[in-house]
């Protein structure tokens, strides 16, 4: 399984990617963790990565594309992934495509979670983030999966969800489209638990795998 993960911030792809993974025993690669994981520990990509992550920007598809294309070199990509975060414009859409195309290994599906704005603001504003193991959690002090202590990130904070929003309309909503065309997509809904949305993905995904 080759799988792409599109949806709007807070739509619950790092969630539902978690489960997807496990289910299909592939990796999940998450261009937003690499990149904090990148910032965390100091590394010259991080760096660069952080003056745009800050202001709800996309950092410059010159250094994502080349970052995932290295990423999805390892071992334990041979067998299929799941991509959540990439691509997030056309541009790096065609990139990845073309990647791909050489290897002969053609994405299986991109997986679109729907959801509205009203219920991306909500969810994301209480939205906090395990300092440890990366998960998201709901307004709490501990994260519920390792214990370690939560933050908010600095781009869920009100003014750069809005700038984050804007950017996803603008930039990744187009990569919809263009994978409807190609003939790629489907979509379930992101509303509901947890649960319930991975079974509706993974049902969904059945039809075509
Ligand atoms: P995420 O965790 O997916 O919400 O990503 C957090 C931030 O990382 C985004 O707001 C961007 O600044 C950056 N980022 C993640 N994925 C990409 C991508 N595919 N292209 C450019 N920037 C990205």
């Amino acid at each position: 399984m080759r799988l792409v993960l599109v949806g709007p911030p807070g739509a619950g792809k790092g969630t539902q990617a978690q489960f997807l993974a496990a289910h299909y025993s592939i990796p999940h690669i998450a261009t937003g963790d690499i990149f904090r994981a990148n910032l965390k520990a100091g590394t010259p990509l991080g760096i660069q990565a952080k003056a745009f992550m800050d202001k709800g920007e996309l950092v410059p598809d010159s250094v994502t594309n080349e970052m995932v294309r290295d990423r999805l070199l390892q071992d334990d990509a041979v067998n299929g992934f799941l991509l959540d975060g990439f691509p997030r414009n056309v541009a790096q859409a065609e990139v990845l495509r073309a990647n791909l195309a050489e290897k002969a290994t053609p994405l299986t599906a991109v997986l679109e979670l729907s959801i509205d704005n009203a219920e991306i603001v909500a969810r994301l504003s209480s939205r906090r983030t395990c300092k440890e193991c990366g998960l998201p959690t709901v307004n709490t002090d501990k994260c519920p999966t390792c214990g370690g202590d939560v933050y908010q990130r600095e781009d869920d904070k009100a003014e750069v969800i809005t700038r984050r929003l804007e950017v996803y309309e603008e930039q990744t909503a187009p990569i919809v489209s263009f994978y409807r065309s190609e003939g790629l997509l489907i979509t379930v809904s992101a509303i509901g638990s947890v649960e319930e949305i991975t079974e509706r993905a993974i049902s969904a995904l059945s039809r075509v795998s």
